[in-house]
Protein backbone atom coordinates (compact mmCIF):
# COMPACT_ATOMS: atom_id res chain seq x y z
CA UNK A 1 0.00 0.00 0.00
CA UNK A 2 1.63 3.45 -0.86
CA UNK A 3 1.04 6.16 1.53
CA UNK A 4 -0.59 9.25 0.39
CA UNK A 5 1.27 12.12 -0.80
CA UNK A 6 1.77 14.67 2.14
CA UNK A 7 1.65 18.11 2.48
CA UNK A 8 4.61 20.59 3.49
CA UNK A 9 2.52 21.25 6.54
CA UNK A 10 2.13 17.32 7.10
CA UNK A 11 5.59 17.18 7.07
CA UNK A 12 6.30 20.35 9.65
CA UNK A 13 3.66 19.04 11.79
CA UNK A 14 6.01 15.79 12.49
CA UNK A 15 9.14 18.25 12.64
CA UNK A 16 7.81 20.34 15.54
CA UNK A 17 6.16 17.35 16.96
CA UNK A 18 9.49 15.49 16.92
CA UNK A 19 11.91 18.47 17.51
CA UNK A 20 9.83 21.19 19.55
CA UNK A 21 11.72 24.02 17.61
CA UNK A 22 12.57 24.03 13.82
CA UNK A 23 14.62 25.83 11.96
CA UNK A 24 13.75 27.22 8.49
CA UNK A 25 16.59 28.16 5.51
CA UNK A 26 15.70 29.86 2.60
CA UNK A 27 18.26 30.35 0.13
CA UNK A 28 18.18 33.42 -2.83
CA UNK A 29 20.92 33.64 -4.92
CA UNK A 30 23.86 33.98 -2.87
CA UNK A 31 21.92 35.55 0.39
CA UNK A 32 20.49 33.20 2.87
CA UNK A 33 17.88 34.00 5.99
CA UNK A 34 17.06 31.73 9.00
CA UNK A 35 14.53 31.58 10.98
CA UNK A 36 13.27 29.48 14.30
CA UNK A 37 9.97 28.13 14.51
CA UNK A 38 7.50 26.30 17.31
CA UNK A 39 4.56 27.37 15.73
CA UNK A 40 3.22 25.53 13.16
CA UNK A 41 0.57 27.98 11.65
CA UNK A 42 3.28 30.43 11.80
CA UNK A 43 5.86 28.23 9.84
CA UNK A 44 3.31 27.34 7.25
CA UNK A 45 2.61 31.70 6.46
CA UNK A 46 6.32 31.70 6.31
CA UNK A 47 7.17 29.28 3.83
CA UNK A 48 3.81 30.35 1.94
CA UNK A 49 5.79 34.03 1.53
CA UNK A 50 8.91 32.73 0.82
CA UNK A 51 8.48 29.67 -1.62
CA UNK A 52 7.72 31.13 -5.22
CA UNK A 53 11.56 31.91 -5.07
CA UNK A 54 14.63 30.16 -3.97
CA UNK A 55 15.36 26.95 -2.03
CA UNK A 56 14.08 26.12 1.36
CA UNK A 57 15.46 24.02 3.82
CA UNK A 58 14.34 22.74 7.17
CA UNK A 59 16.71 21.13 9.94
CA UNK A 60 15.83 18.01 10.79
CA UNK A 61 16.87 16.78 14.60
CA UNK A 62 15.73 18.33 17.61
CA UNK A 63 17.83 20.91 19.20
CA UNK A 64 18.15 21.54 23.09
CA UNK A 65 15.49 24.00 24.29
CA UNK A 66 15.89 27.48 23.04
CA UNK A 67 13.58 30.67 22.96
CA UNK A 68 12.32 31.11 19.35
CA UNK A 69 10.93 34.45 17.30
CA UNK A 70 8.64 32.42 14.79
CA UNK A 71 10.04 34.81 12.28
CA UNK A 72 12.89 35.24 9.81
CA UNK A 73 16.01 35.95 12.61
CA UNK A 74 18.15 33.82 14.19
CA UNK A 75 21.47 31.96 13.74
CA UNK A 76 21.52 28.39 11.51
CA UNK A 77 21.47 25.75 13.62
CA UNK A 78 25.11 23.91 14.28
CA UNK A 79 25.97 20.36 15.71
CA UNK A 80 26.18 21.62 18.93
CA UNK A 81 22.75 22.63 19.22
CA UNK A 82 21.55 19.70 18.85
CA UNK A 83 19.86 17.79 22.06
CA UNK A 84 18.11 14.32 19.91
CA UNK A 85 18.85 12.92 16.88
CA UNK A 86 15.40 11.82 15.47
CA UNK A 87 15.76 11.51 11.93
CA UNK A 88 18.05 8.92 10.21
CA UNK A 89 18.06 10.37 6.59
CA UNK A 90 19.59 8.41 3.54
CA UNK A 91 19.98 10.78 0.46
CA UNK A 92 20.58 8.71 -3.02
CA UNK A 93 22.24 11.58 -5.32
CA UNK A 94 22.63 10.67 -8.88
CA UNK A 95 26.38 11.80 -10.21
CA UNK A 96 26.19 13.73 -12.63
CA UNK A 97 27.71 17.34 -13.54
CA UNK A 98 28.04 19.63 -10.45
CA UNK A 99 24.91 22.32 -10.03
CA UNK A 100 22.86 20.81 -12.35
CA UNK A 101 19.23 18.95 -12.03
CA UNK A 102 19.35 15.05 -12.65
CA UNK A 103 17.70 13.79 -15.88
CA UNK A 104 14.59 11.25 -15.55
CA UNK A 105 16.98 8.16 -15.78
CA UNK A 106 19.32 9.29 -13.76
CA UNK A 107 16.36 9.73 -10.93
CA UNK A 108 15.04 6.46 -11.51
CA UNK A 109 18.82 4.86 -11.51
CA UNK A 110 18.72 6.65 -7.44
CA UNK A 111 15.13 5.48 -7.08
CA UNK A 112 15.53 1.61 -7.46
CA UNK A 113 18.54 2.21 -5.18
CA UNK A 114 16.73 3.83 -2.63
CA UNK A 115 14.23 1.12 -3.04
CA UNK A 116 16.85 -1.40 -2.17
CA UNK A 117 18.42 0.11 0.84
CA UNK A 118 14.89 0.09 2.50
CA UNK A 119 13.94 -3.63 1.20
CA UNK A 120 17.41 -4.52 3.41
CA UNK A 121 15.98 -2.64 6.03
CA UNK A 122 13.00 -4.68 6.39
CA UNK A 123 14.37 -7.36 6.47
CA UNK A 124 16.07 -6.15 9.25
CA UNK A 125 13.02 -4.98 10.60
CA UNK A 126 12.90 -1.52 10.15
CA UNK A 127 9.67 -0.26 10.45
CA UNK A 128 9.08 1.83 6.95
CA UNK A 129 10.47 5.24 6.56
CA UNK A 130 9.23 8.32 4.70
CA UNK A 131 10.05 8.31 1.08
CA UNK A 132 10.79 11.68 -0.40
CA UNK A 133 11.81 12.87 -3.98
CA UNK A 134 14.42 16.08 -3.55
CA UNK A 135 13.87 17.03 -6.92
CA UNK A 136 17.27 15.41 -7.95
CA UNK A 137 17.63 12.47 -6.32
CA UNK A 138 15.95 10.28 -3.78
CA UNK A 139 15.67 9.93 0.23
CA UNK A 140 14.39 7.58 2.89
CA UNK A 141 14.05 9.37 6.17
CA UNK A 142 13.78 7.03 9.50
CA UNK A 143 12.44 8.32 12.97
CA UNK A 144 14.38 7.73 15.99
CA UNK A 145 15.16 9.36 19.47
CA UNK A 146 18.52 9.23 20.13
CA UNK A 147 20.88 11.55 22.39
CA UNK A 148 23.25 13.77 20.34
CA UNK A 149 26.50 12.11 21.99
CA UNK A 150 29.83 10.22 21.09
CA UNK A 151 28.30 7.30 20.64
CA UNK A 152 25.28 8.08 18.32
CA UNK A 153 28.18 9.35 16.36
CA UNK A 154 29.82 6.48 16.50
CA UNK A 155 27.07 4.22 15.54
CA UNK A 156 26.38 6.68 12.71
CA UNK A 157 29.83 6.59 11.52
CA UNK A 158 29.76 2.75 11.00
CA UNK A 159 26.18 2.55 9.07
CA UNK A 160 27.05 5.46 6.97
CA UNK A 161 30.49 4.07 5.67
CA UNK A 162 29.07 0.47 5.52
CA UNK A 163 25.88 1.68 3.43
CA UNK A 164 27.85 4.06 1.20
CA UNK A 165 29.98 1.26 0.16
CA UNK A 166 26.98 -1.75 -0.32
CA UNK A 167 24.95 1.30 -2.06
CA UNK A 168 26.97 3.85 -3.55
CA UNK A 169 29.25 3.78 -6.94
CA UNK A 170 29.72 5.87 -9.58
CA UNK A 171 26.02 5.76 -11.08
CA UNK A 172 24.35 7.07 -7.74
CA UNK A 173 26.28 8.13 -4.65
CA UNK A 174 25.18 7.26 -1.45
CA UNK A 175 26.05 10.90 0.72
CA UNK A 176 27.51 10.39 3.91
CA UNK A 177 27.76 13.68 5.10
CA UNK A 178 24.06 13.56 5.99
CA UNK A 179 24.31 12.07 9.10
CA UNK A 180 26.11 15.52 10.95
CA UNK A 181 23.25 16.43 13.44
CA UNK A 182 22.76 20.09 12.44
CA UNK A 183 21.73 18.78 9.22
CA UNK A 184 18.96 20.57 7.38
CA UNK A 185 17.13 19.32 4.08
CA UNK A 186 15.07 19.81 1.09
CA UNK A 187 11.79 21.16 2.44
CA UNK A 188 9.01 18.62 1.03
CA UNK A 189 6.16 19.98 -1.22
CA UNK A 190 8.60 23.40 -2.34
CA UNK A 191 10.46 23.28 -5.94
CA UNK A 192 13.81 22.28 -6.04
CA UNK A 193 15.90 25.07 -8.10
CA UNK A 194 19.36 23.88 -9.04
CA UNK A 195 21.13 24.94 -11.58
CA UNK A 196 18.99 26.61 -15.06
CA UNK A 197 16.29 24.52 -15.88
CA UNK A 198 16.48 23.01 -19.27
CA UNK A 199 13.73 20.19 -20.93
CA UNK A 200 16.21 17.16 -19.94
CA UNK A 201 17.35 18.95 -16.83
CA UNK A 202 14.16 20.61 -15.23
CA UNK A 203 12.99 22.24 -11.77
CA UNK A 204 11.29 19.65 -9.94
CA UNK A 205 9.14 20.05 -7.15
CA UNK A 206 9.87 18.06 -4.13
CA UNK A 207 7.56 15.73 -3.08
CA UNK A 208 7.28 13.31 0.44
CA UNK A 209 4.74 10.00 1.20
CA UNK A 210 4.26 9.59 4.65
CA UNK A 211 3.66 6.09 6.05
CA UNK A 212 0.89 5.49 8.48
CA UNK A 213 1.99 4.83 11.15
CA UNK A 214 5.68 6.57 10.84
CA UNK A 215 7.21 4.50 14.10
CA UNK A 216 10.36 5.08 15.44
CA UNK A 217 13.52 2.68 14.56
CA UNK A 218 13.73 0.93 18.30
CA UNK A 219 17.63 1.72 19.18
CA UNK A 220 18.43 -2.20 19.05
CA UNK A 221 18.11 -2.27 15.48
CA UNK A 222 20.12 0.63 15.26
CA UNK A 223 22.96 -0.35 17.06
CA UNK A 224 22.86 -4.38 15.73
CA UNK A 225 23.10 -2.53 12.11
CA UNK A 226 26.06 -0.34 12.92
CA UNK A 227 28.05 -3.18 14.92
CA UNK A 228 27.14 -5.30 11.90
CA UNK A 229 29.00 -2.68 9.85
CA UNK A 230 32.05 -2.35 12.48
CA UNK A 231 32.23 -6.19 12.40
CA UNK A 232 32.92 -6.14 8.63
CA UNK A 233 36.26 -3.56 9.07
CA UNK A 234 37.28 -4.93 12.61
CA UNK A 235 40.65 -3.06 14.17
CA UNK A 236 43.88 -4.49 12.95
CA UNK A 237 47.42 -4.74 14.27
CA UNK A 238 48.47 -3.07 10.93
CA UNK A 239 50.60 0.32 11.84
CA UNK A 240 48.82 3.05 9.85
CA UNK A 241 52.47 4.22 8.14
CA UNK A 242 53.79 1.15 7.94
CA UNK A 243 56.81 2.34 9.54
CA UNK A 244 57.25 -0.62 12.24
CA UNK A 245 56.38 -3.39 9.27
CA UNK A 246 58.44 -6.31 10.65
CA UNK A 247 60.10 -8.44 8.84
CA UNK A 248 59.21 -9.13 5.19
CA UNK A 249 58.85 -12.99 4.41
CA UNK A 250 59.50 -14.85 1.52
CA UNK A 251 58.06 -16.92 -0.89
CA UNK A 252 54.52 -17.87 -0.50
CA UNK A 253 52.85 -15.07 2.33
CA UNK A 254 49.98 -15.55 4.32
CA UNK A 255 47.41 -12.65 3.30
CA UNK A 256 45.77 -12.44 6.78
CA UNK A 257 48.81 -10.76 7.61
CA UNK A 258 49.56 -8.62 4.80
CA UNK A 259 50.24 -5.13 5.35
CA UNK A 260 47.76 -3.42 2.83
CA UNK A 261 48.63 -0.56 3.85
CA UNK A 262 52.50 -0.27 3.16
CA UNK A 263 51.44 -2.41 -0.04
CA UNK A 264 49.44 0.29 -1.63
CA UNK A 265 52.08 3.20 -0.43
CA UNK A 266 55.11 1.20 -2.16
CA UNK A 267 52.89 1.40 -5.29
CA UNK A 268 52.01 5.10 -5.33
CA UNK A 269 48.50 3.97 -4.14
CA UNK A 270 47.93 4.90 -0.79
CA UNK A 271 45.98 8.21 0.08
CA UNK A 272 44.64 8.67 3.71
CA UNK A 273 42.71 7.02 6.58
CA UNK A 274 39.44 7.66 6.77
CA UNK A 275 38.98 5.83 9.83
CA UNK A 276 40.87 2.89 12.01
CA UNK A 277 40.17 0.57 9.82
CA UNK A 278 39.24 2.27 5.75
CA UNK A 279 41.60 3.99 4.32
CA UNK A 280 41.70 5.96 0.77
CA UNK A 281 43.89 4.54 -2.08
CA UNK A 282 44.04 4.74 -5.84
CA UNK A 283 42.63 2.57 -7.55
CA UNK A 284 44.97 0.55 -9.72
CA UNK A 285 42.49 0.40 -12.47
CA UNK A 286 41.34 3.42 -12.33
CA UNK A 287 42.64 4.51 -15.71
CA UNK A 288 40.11 2.73 -16.97
CA UNK A 289 37.32 4.48 -15.17
CA UNK A 290 34.50 6.32 -16.85
CA UNK A 291 34.78 9.34 -14.90
CA UNK A 292 38.40 9.33 -13.77
CA UNK A 293 37.99 12.39 -11.38
CA UNK A 294 34.90 11.70 -10.22
CA UNK A 295 33.97 12.03 -6.20
CA UNK A 296 34.25 8.64 -5.64
CA UNK A 297 37.09 6.20 -5.03
CA UNK A 298 38.45 3.61 -3.84
CA UNK A 299 39.03 1.72 -0.25
CA UNK A 300 40.71 -0.87 1.93
CA UNK A 301 39.61 -2.19 4.74
CA UNK A 302 41.72 -3.97 7.74
CA UNK A 303 40.24 -7.15 8.89
CA UNK A 304 42.05 -9.07 11.69
CA UNK A 305 42.71 -12.20 11.12
CA UNK A 306 41.52 -12.39 7.94
CA UNK A 307 42.51 -11.13 4.13
CA UNK A 308 42.15 -7.19 4.00
CA UNK A 309 39.59 -5.98 1.86
CA UNK A 310 39.62 -3.82 -1.52
CA UNK A 311 36.56 -1.82 -3.04
CA UNK A 312 36.36 0.74 -5.77
CA UNK A 313 33.19 2.05 -6.36
CA UNK A 314 33.28 2.75 -10.50
CA UNK A 315 31.19 0.66 -12.78
CA UNK A 316 34.19 -0.95 -14.61
CA UNK A 317 36.12 -2.10 -11.46
CA UNK A 318 32.62 -3.86 -9.90
CA UNK A 319 33.18 -7.48 -8.43
CA UNK A 320 37.03 -6.65 -8.02
CA UNK A 321 38.41 -8.11 -4.67
CA UNK A 322 41.80 -7.51 -3.19
CA UNK A 323 42.50 -11.02 -4.63
CA UNK A 324 42.35 -9.05 -8.13
CA UNK A 325 45.15 -6.88 -6.88
CA UNK A 326 47.08 -8.96 -5.37
CA UNK A 327 47.37 -11.18 -9.01
CA UNK A 328 47.70 -7.42 -10.70
CA UNK A 329 50.70 -6.26 -8.55
CA UNK A 330 51.75 -9.82 -7.86
CA UNK A 331 54.31 -8.77 -5.08
CA UNK A 332 51.73 -8.92 -2.19
CA UNK A 333 53.95 -12.06 -0.48
CA UNK A 334 56.81 -9.60 0.24
CA UNK A 335 54.24 -7.53 2.14
CA UNK A 336 53.08 -10.21 4.47
CA UNK A 337 54.30 -11.10 7.95
CA UNK A 338 53.62 -14.43 8.34
CA UNK A 339 54.32 -17.21 6.01
CA UNK A 340 51.45 -18.98 4.47
CA UNK A 341 50.84 -21.99 6.95
CA UNK A 342 48.55 -24.00 4.91
CA UNK A 343 48.01 -26.43 3.08
CA UNK A 344 48.12 -26.41 -0.77
CA UNK A 345 45.67 -28.68 -2.94
CA UNK A 346 47.87 -28.79 -5.90
ZN1 LIG B 1 38.50 1.14 -9.96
Amino acid sequence: MTPALATTRDYLAWAIRDNGTVELRHQLGERWSTGWFDDLDRLVRQVDRLRDHGNLYTSLNAPKPRQVGNGMTGDPVRNDDIGWITRIPFDFDPCRPTGVSSTADELRAADERRNGLVAMLRKLDWPLPLHALSGNGYHALYRCRLPNNDETTGMFRSIYSGLAIEFGDDVVGFDRSVKNPGRIFRLYGTINRKGPATPDRPHRDSACWIPAPWRQVERRLIEDLASYYARQSAPAQTPVDGSQAGPRIEGKGDYSTLDVIGWFAAHGLYRHAIDDTTHSVWCPWRDGHSTPHGRTGAVVFLNAGRWPGFHCHHGSCAGRTIADVITLFGDADAYCRQAFQGGRAS
